[in-house]
């Protein structure tokens, strides 16, 4: 067994190109990517940007074989701030260690921090280093959360749009007959509307305190938890745009699903 479950590696940026608006997917590839291990799913790693000089920090990240984080990370912390290289927690979106790659899809956030900023102009040839999981270590199961009860044939996925990747991921390996709703938080979906993905659901208010926005692929055949979702999400919205209104007793008179 090596120190930790996770292994350091130093990788290029092989591709950089917009997927959707504000998303950028960063294809990283390095020959050691071959020991990634595979599992997918909502594995966390980390990027490790480089200096602005595109250098590594001297904290010990790139020994062999990699420490465990309570001696690297611990060299990190110690570093002065503008002397340490910038950590992030991403999602690989594909894995290819026969190809000795990963994809890592990051949002563009606005305002941007350090790791969106970089990701916004990474162009292919430039070097990071990612922390994650080493299929040398057998599977673990380290940097996973998602751990569906055996035999589930239903599921409830919840989100913001840093979690799109694990959630495509995750449903990518649900088995055939089951039914998934997933609820997905995001800041823009007009794309997704005027390509006819999305249709809006609740009624077109405008909410003053909370507002909110739900869409769904279709208004036919929602499930009776989606429905009861919506319902939840109409008497709220009655609670935060009509102050002094109690809950009403069900929701009448919005657009109807089904
Ligand atoms: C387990 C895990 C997996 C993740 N996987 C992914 C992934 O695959 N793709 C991905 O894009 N992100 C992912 N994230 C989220 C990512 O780590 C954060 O968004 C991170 O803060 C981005 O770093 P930054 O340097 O761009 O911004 P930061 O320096 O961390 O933040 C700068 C400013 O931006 C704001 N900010 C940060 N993130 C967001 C956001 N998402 N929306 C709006 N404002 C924001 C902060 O509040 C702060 O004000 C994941 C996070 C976790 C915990």
């Amino acid at each position: 067994m090596r120190p930790w479950e996770y292994s350091a590696f130093a990788v290029t940026v092989a591709d950089a190109r917009d997927i959707a608006p504000g998303w950028r997917r960063l294809t990283l590839a390095a020959p050691e990517l071959r020991d990634f291990a595979p599992w997918g799913l909502d594995q966390r790693i980390k990027l490790v940007l480089p200096l602005p000089d595109g250098g590594l920090a001297d904290f010990g990240l790139m020994t062999d074989p990699t420490p465990h984080p309570s001696d690297w990370y611990a060299r990190w912390k110690a570093l002065p701030e503008t002397e340490r290289n910038v950590l992030r927690t991403y999602t690989p979106s594909a894995i290819r260690p026969e190809q000795g790659e990963i994809d890592v899809d990051v949002l563009l956030h606005e305002p941007p921090g350090p790791a969106s900023a970089w990701a916004a102009q990474a162009t292919p040839g430039e070097r990071l280093w990612i922390t994650g999981p080493d299929r040398r270590n057998g599977w673990t199961g380290y940097g996973l959360h998602w751990q569906p009860v055996a035999g589930a044939t239903r599921w409830l996925l919840v989100g913001d749009e840093t979690a799109f990747p694990a959630i495509a991921n995750i449903l990518r390996t649900l088995p055939e007959g089951g039914r998934a709703d997933v609820l997905l938080e995001a800041a823009d979906v007009r794309d997704d509307i005027d390509a006819g993905r999305l249709v809006r659901v609740l009624e077109d208010w405008t909410p003053v305190l909370a507002p909110l926005s739900l869409y769904y692929p279709s208004r036919r055949n929602p499930t009776a938890a989606f429905k009861a979702f919506v319902d939840f999400a109409r008497r709220r919205s009655h609670l935060t745009t009509q102050p002094g209104r109690g809950l009403p007793g069900s929701a009448q008179g919005g657009n109807t699903l089904g």
